[in-house]
């Protein structure tokens, strides 16, 4: 088995990174340990690395088979800037390119080749393959081999006979679909034997969610995307129509956006998304079509305009936000009408147990919006995951915990208005009508029903209409009154109703707010000189388009944000960016480190609060650690061995060395927590062990899955008892 010092080191030296995120470690020794492995991760997790970096480790060629084209070329396009042999064969490559690629994998000279599964249909390629001294096989989104799962693709059930033509040759299968039935239709299809299962967390730390009342939706729209800077991100629409309007609107108040869907010609979507990619423009506006090619990291927000069919769609899509761990909105904008219109064209489907199915999918969206409780609850729990806080701090329902209001008074004049049109002989009317009565208003339908004779007419002139019909939304939602579904929704009370108003029973309700930015700190957030970080975003894109890629393949935003938190102005301080490996230092160093230094000339350096919470160095020297066996460890550690060295070296178990670390961390031992666990490590085991005082580590260890190694719990404790 390949030692995970060598994995570490790799790591660091192709793609710049100086630690794993969760699993990925534990996933890349299965697969070097040559064992089938299945990776169920979420979106941004890191899939890509379980494969690639072993692919580096192992001799031989790895094959890695993807769906799309374009994320074909977008892989092979960063694993190239990292300095990685890698290529791709695929329908849009003329014979000569096809002729050369080819030549350069039977010589030995190409590390990864990814492949499109219709190529493994096509005559007797895989009698080609055959020939290739193949030592690994990467399915990636392997749910599309399932027609269970939302991409079913039919070629990708050729995939047998791939196996079948590398006998003997280790698979590993990667996608972000959970469901059990997708999950065992991947073993079954792809023969995996006694695979190796990883399942992650499907909680994404760094995405914020937002519900927020529909009201004047493209207001909203204009205002959130412009108080985001030059944030790139995507605005999720029902129909085609719709996207093309928002985009327009969008561009007509200065936002450059495009719109994606089905309906557009192949090279009109081709070049939207590809202006997208390039940050050329700054929004899509799409429909459901623009989806599974959107590799792009820095989607720094997903606002969902119309509401999504069900909450699968809306984890999916939320989850194409975010990918390269900085925070990112997910803004839902939701009105009781889109329920209603998705309703009424539910009712069209022919198939009862399908129509039954998507209301009941619908039923579970409209909940989770208006449901008052953590957002993280209802949408891990909807995937069967229990989340363990009851204030996750990143969502609206936890950040600002609606207020309620004593809405007594409220309640008696909108009932009586409803009884007041009914006694008046008129038959029942919808929630807007009955706002018009309240608030006075002399609209034609109001003075030509003679409605402003009415004794309530004008008796709710303190609120407007919109709070008025946010009122009786959540007077529905008691069940105080009843909303019915047709073409032209009116409105009746219930019995419950009737008891409330007759008996005049107080009532509560909760307020509905805008909700405003948090300013506590945010899973994922890191702070730079923002001057900096525009004239590095600057020199990105002028370099990405130089080698026409996008600009995410020269560096991402996490790099470029730690170099305006660093300043590095040497070789040696610009490779400690994360992200910056020795290809990249090569390429473009000089150029960065240039543009670093020539900023400093004329700008003060800018200090930032630790990226950890915990002070860098301690304020006093450290004294040594008193115990002489941990002494030796620390000495050890220092010479810069590993933990896992040192443990064989002085045949002791890894845990016992952890420990010794922990004493001299608790003591002031200047050591880095970066060198023990990532930082997504961090804050799960941080929120795990908020409030817990007990000593004993098991109960935080099983409430992480085992996720996280005692050790690092142990490590990251003496690190806060340092701080303390
Ligand atoms: P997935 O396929 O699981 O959605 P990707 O493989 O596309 O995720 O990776 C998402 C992002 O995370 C990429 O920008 C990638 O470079 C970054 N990434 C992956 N592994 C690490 C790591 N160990 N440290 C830092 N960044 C990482
Ligand atoms: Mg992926």
């Amino acid at each position: 088995m390949i030692a995970s010092p060598q994995l570490a080191d790799l790591l660091k030296r192709h793609f710049g990174y100086d630690s794993f995120r969760p699993l990925q470690r534990d996933i890349m020794e299965q697969a070097l340990a040559d064992r089938d492995t299945l990776a169920i991760l979420p979106t941004g997790a890191g899939k890509s690395l379980c494969y690639q970096l072993p692919a580096l480790a192992r001799d031989g060629l790895t094959v890695v088979v993807s769906p799309l084209i374009a994320l074909m070329k977008d892989q092979v396009d960063q694993l190239t800037a990292s300095g990685i042999p890698a290529t791709f064969l695929n329908s849009t490559l003329d014979p000569q390119e096809n002729r050369d690629r080819l030549a350069a994998i039977r010589a030995g000279e190409i590390k990864l080749v990814y492949l499109a599964p219709e190529r493994l249909m096509s005559g007797d390629f895989l009698s080609i393959v055959r020939t290739w001294k193949v030592t690994a096989l990467a399915v990636d989104e392997a749910h599309c081999i399932s027609e269970w799962g939302h991409d079913f693709r039919p070629e990708y059930r050729r995939l047998r006979e791939l196996r079948e033509a590398l006998p003997g040759v280790p698979v590993i299968a990667l996608t972000a679909t959970a469901t059990p039935r997708v999950r065992e239709d991947i073993v079954t299809q792809l023969s995996l034997q006694d695979a190796a299962v990883f399942v992650a967390s499907f909680n994404r730390p760094n995405l914020n969610y937002l519900v927020e009342p529909k009201q004047d939706a493209t207001a909203r729209l204009v205002q959130f995307i412009k108080s985001r800077g030059m944030d790139s991100g995507i605005v999720y629409a029902q129909s085609r129509k719709r996207t093309e309007e928002l985009a327009a609107t969008l561009r007509n108040s200065g936002i450059p956006a495009i719109c994606y869907h089905a309906g557009l010609e192949a090279p009109e979507r081709a070049r939207n998304q590809e202006a997208f990619l390039r940050d050329e423009v700054r929004v899509v506006c799409a429909t459901v079509a623009f989806g599974m090619g959107i590799n792009k990291p820095d989607v720094r927000f997903v606002i969902h305009a119309d509401l999504p069919k069900n909450i699968e769609g809306y984890y999916q899509e939320t989850g194409r936000a975010g990918r390269d761990g900085l925070p990112a909105d997910c803004l839902l904008l939701y009105s009781r009408g889109d329920v209603a219109k998705y309703l009424r064209f539910l009712d069209e489907i022919p198939d009862e147990e399908a129509r039954e199915h998507s209301r009941k999918q619908l039923d579970q969206m409209a909940d989770f919006a208006e449901s008052d409780q953590c957002r993280r609850i209802g949408l891990l729990g909807y995937f069967g995951e229990i989340w363990p806080q009851d204030n996750c701090g990143a969502c609206d329902n936890c950040l600002a915990p609606r207020e309620t209001w004593d809405a007594t008074i409220e309640a008696q004049k909108f009932l009586s208005c409803i009884l007041r049109v009914k006694q008046s002989g008129h038959p029942p009317v919808g929630i807007r009508h009955l706002c018009d009565i309240l608030t006075g208003s002399r609209a034609e339908k109001i003075i030509a029903k003679n409605h402003d004779n009415l004794s309530t007419y004008g008796i709710g002139r303190e609120h407007n209409t919109n709070k008025w019909a946010e009122i009786a939304r959540q007077l529905a939602r008691k069940g105080l009154i009843a909303i019915d579904s047709g073409n032209f929704p009116t409105v009746t009370i219930t019995a419950d109703g009737l008891t409330l108003l007759r008996e005049r029973r107080p009532l509560s309700l909760t307020r509905l707010m805008a909700t405003e930015k948090s300013r506590a700190p945010r899973a994922g957030e890191i702070e730079c000189d923002l001057a900096l970080f525009d004239r590095l975003r600057a020199l990105r894109k002028q370099l990405a388009d130089a080698a026409s890629v996008p600009p995410y393949v020269v560096f991402s935003d996490v790099a470029l944000r730690h170099m305006a938190r660093d300043y590095p102005t040497t070789d040696a301080a610009f490779l400690r960016i994360p992200g910056v490996g020795e290809r990249k230092l090569t390429d473009y160093g000089q150029a960065f480190i240039g543009l670093i230094g020539a900023f400093l000339e004329n700008h003060e350096r800018r200090t930032f609060a630790s990226l950890t919470g915990i002070a860098p160095f301690p304020p006093k020297p450290p004294k040594p650690a008193t115990n002489p066996t941990a002494q030796v460890t620390l000495e050890l550690y220092r010479a810069g061995k590993s933990i896992a060295e040192i443990a064989k070296e002085r045949g002791l178990v890894e845990s016992t060395i952890e420990s010794h670390l922990a004493t001299a961390i608790a003591q002031g031992e200047p050591l880095d927590p970066r060198s023990f666990y990532t930082e997504s490590e961090e804050q799960e085991v941080r929120a795990a062990l908020e409030g817990y005082t007990e000593e004993a580590l098991k109960p935080v260890f099983d409430h992480l899955g085992g996720r996280i190694s005692y050790g690092k719990i142990k490590l990251f404790r003496a690190f806060q008892a340092r701080q303390a």
